[in-house]
């Protein structure tokens, strides 16, 4: 066995020849691929409005201005998380209020959310950490009842279910990643999902330098050299490149899922009863997209920590990944965050503890059981 990298693309012949053919065409950037792509993703999210973006992070900028947050309000958002929605915070100059984790799913602790709340509270951006949905109905309820909005950051959750409600559907708007290592990958690229027309209006003039709606249609037969910028506005929006190659993806995405579904179950019965580490738990209501596969060293029965636990899997040939670093612990971000670090005492317990191990479709049955048999190695030589 040479080595298992931490991720690899699923991308196969037809992704190359429907890339080929948008060079091909002589239209690069937004156009009918684009369009051609929204329309597939709303039909397959069950949604009146996908609007593709050239990333998740720009999908959450548009999605936090599309729902009027301005300077000084507080949106609540998870300690375990990735740096986007802090940031798109603080291009708004509203203030990031972070929450500490469930020790369990890694997902935000609906009791700390709540303490969280004050008159300045305006909404949240949830993360469904790994691609296990946080408890829906709860914040739901908790969201109606204090008049917040709800963002579902689900980057990680393509596909996930709550309850048979997809993850991404059930808050305003949901944001969606289609980086390299996502579970639909364009390399770059996001969307943004809403059956609010307001929403989408917004968020698709704003991707697109405040222009009116077709404004790519302007370089088109179709179009003419009119147009009028209605307010400010970024240059957010996908190529039709990307586009093509997100179709054919979409299109591979049960298979992807389901082949991930049996990774993880691979890993799950492997793991099954040995002390030395946990895995997530996804509650029965819930389906994962299994983005990720997290498990958690049980530090106090080991000789090593997480860290060399990390090194010796490397040397091995096995690449791995933490997710997250918690957000409090970035130097940039420390100085907005009020809280000291005793706040996040789950986040932290789940920091110390939490290796994410290689889970993608295109991993072989062997190679899997190369990482699986290290770990069973690892957690014998260095048990306490
Ligand atoms: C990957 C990721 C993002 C950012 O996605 P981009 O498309 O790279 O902007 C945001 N949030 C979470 C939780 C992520 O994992």
């Amino acid at each position: 066995m040479s080595k298992v990298p931490f991720h690899k693309p699923c991308i196969g012949k037809e992704e190359i020849s429907e890339v080929t053919k948008v060079l091909e065409s002589g239209w690069l950037t937004m156009g009918p691929k684009t369009v051609e792509f929204e329309e597939e993703f709303s039909k397959y999210m069950n949604v009146e409005n996908a609007i593709s973006i050239n990333s998740c992070t720009s999908a959450l900028h548009l999605s936090v201005r599309a729902m009027g947050v301005r300077e000084g309000d507080e949106i609540i958002i998870p300690a375990i998380n990735f740096a986007s929605s802090f940031e798109v915070l603080l291009y708004e100059r509203a203030t990031p209020v972070v929450v500490d984790v469930d020790k369990k799913t890694g997902n935000i602790d609906v009791l700390k959310m709540e303490k969280a709340i004050n008159k300045k509270t305006k909404g949240m951006i949830l993360v469904h950490y790994g691609g296990c949905p946080c408890d829906m109905d709860q914040i739901i309820d908790l969201a109606k009842d204090k008049g917040l909005f709800i963002i579902e950051d689900s980057a990680h959750a393509l596909p996930a279910y709550y309850k048979k409600r997809k993850a991404g559907t059930m808050g305003e708007i949901g944001c969606f990643s289609f980086y390299a290592t996502k579970t639909l990958a364009t390399g770059e690229g996001g969307m943004a999902v809403t059956d609010n027309e307001e929403y989408a209006d917004r968020i698709r003039i704003t991707r697109l330098h405040g222009i009116s709606k077709d404004a790519w249609k302007r370089y088109s037969d179709k179009g003419t050299w009119h147009y009028d910028i209605k307010e400010l506005g970024y240059k957010y929006n996908m190529t039709d490149i990307q586009a093509a190659l997100g179709l054919v993806q979409l299109k591979k995405l049960e298979w992807m899922w389901e082949r991930r579904k049996e990774i993880a179950r691979r890993y799950i019965k492997a793991f099954k009863g040995l002390p030395q580490l946990y895995t997530q738990h996804i509650p029965e209501d819930r389906e994962t997209s299994w983005h990720l596969f997290p498990i958690l060293i049980e530090i106090e029965s080991m000789k090593i920590g997480r860290n060399e636990f990390i090194n010796i899997l490397k040397e091995r040939g096995i690449g791995t990944s933490v997710h997250f670093i918690p957000l409090y612990r970035h130097s940039y971000f420390k100085k907005f965050i009020k809280n000291s670090i005793k706040e996040y005492w789950n986040s932290e317990w789940f920091y110390e503890r939490e290796i994410s191990l290689p889970i993608y479709p295109t991993m072989e049955n062997d190679e899997q059981d190369y990482v699986i048999e290290n770990i069973l190695d690892i957690c014998k030589i260095w048990k306490k």
